[in-house]
């Protein structure tokens, strides 16, 4: 697993992952829940759409929109496994650890953080 700061620097080279941010709507979201709602959902999202060792639609199951937590999954490539393994350095094909889980909702929440920062 790598380190979230060494992947946040990689993924601003990123013209791809870097070009996505949050609409007006789901700031909206984001502001009205408030950042430790959104991030019990990432949590949730996380453990059934992503820990398993071999997850429903691997590389489709996250949305482009509707929710700020699958935008910044995007944004920071924990989208899939795969880009996990790419970007992330964990390997697919088994459960996630609870060490790995947090680790992902970390990079979420630092990114959604970042969102906030834009107002
Ligand atoms: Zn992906």
């Amino acid at each position: 697993m790598r380190d979230l700061d060494e992947v946040f620097i990689e993924l601003d080279r990123s013209p791809f992952r870097r070009n996505f941010s949050l609409r007006a709507k789901e700031l909206q979201y984001l502001h009205q829940k408030g950042m430790n709602t959104v991030l019990d959902h990432a949590a949730d999202f996380v453990g059934r759409r992503l820990a398993p060792a071999a997850p429903v639609n691997d590389g489709k199951q996250t949305p482009f929109k509707g929710h700020p937590v699958f935008v910044a999954q995007h944004a920071t490539a924990t989208c899939c496994r795969g880009c996990l393994e790419k970007w992330h350095r964990i390997p697919k094909g088994r459960e996630l650890t609870n060490d790995e889980q947090d680790h992902v909702v970390g990079a979420i929440a630092r990114w959604l953080e970042g969102q906030e920062k834009r107002i």
